[in-house]
């Protein structure tokens, strides 16, 4: 049997559409996992939702709202999305109480950071200037910075490598990792690339491994998230 892994949506209020870029539920099956979009509009049934996954997989999106960690918002902030982010504090709370993997995936690093107590920057250019480029103008298949990952890391364990070659495409970043979590992966600039929990497969990475399915790293990535939540 096949785990079944939900996935959140990205929502757009004006039209009512839920959406989902194909990059993340071809990473899945590609993985030995059955893909489950999970609409925006449920999230009356979180529970009942997620009582049919094995894993939940937070995509990338738009900004996560400040006021979830009590910040005002940065002139620089971007689009949000209340109701979405309603929906996926409901699903990540739920699949952390339930002991289910997560796996973040941009966005979705950031939203596993705030539930778990942890802050984020809002706008890395104008909050970090010295940074690195973070938004990268070339297709996300094109890796483009370089992360340092952490010896003995979970991530270090899935990847077996020191560094890795990923793609860039965010302006909000983990600023403080939440209680319980550690770094598992930086750039040079310091900018927190990848986080993790040490008792259990819970891992957000800042980057989109679902852009790059072509390279064995990405591959080991969703590899290990289904093979984590066939055994759930
Ligand atoms: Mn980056």
């Amino acid at each position: 049997m096949k785990p079944a892994i939900g996935i959140t949506c990205s929502f757009d209020p004006a039209s009512g559409r839920n959406s989902l870029p194909s990059g993340y539920d071809l990473a899945v099956l590609e993985a030995g996992g059955l893909p489950l979009l999970l609409s925006n509009n449920a999230v009356g049934c979180v529970d009942a939702l997620l009582s049919l996954c094995d894993g939940l997989l937070l995509s990338g999106g738009v900004d996560v709202n400040p006021v979830l960690f009590d910040q005002q918002p940065h002139p620089q902030l971007g689009e949000i999305c209340p109701q979405r982010d309603e929906m996926e504090l409901a699903l990540c709370r739920a699949a952390l109480a339930a002991g289910k993997p997560i796996f973040g995936v941009c966005r979705g690093i950031q939203l596993l950071n705030l539930v778990c107590g942890g802050t984020l920057v809002q706008d890395l250019p104008s909050e970090r200037p010295d940074a690195i480029k973070h938004s990268q103008q070339c297709p996300s298949a094109q890796g483009t910075h370089w992360v340092s990952v952490r010896s003995g890391s979970l991530l270090h364990r899935i990847i077996g490598k020191d560094r890795l070659l990923t793609n860039s495409h965010h302006h909000q970043a983990v600023a403080g990792p939440a209680p319980g979590f550690a770094v598992s992966a930086v750039t040079a600039d310091g900018v927190v690339e990848a986080i993790e929990r040490a008792d259990r497969w819970v891992l957000g990475v800042q980057w989109h491994p679902e852009n790059m399915r072509e390279t064995p790293d990405s591959r080991a990535l969703f590899q290990a998230f289904v093979a984590a939540c066939r055994q759930c």
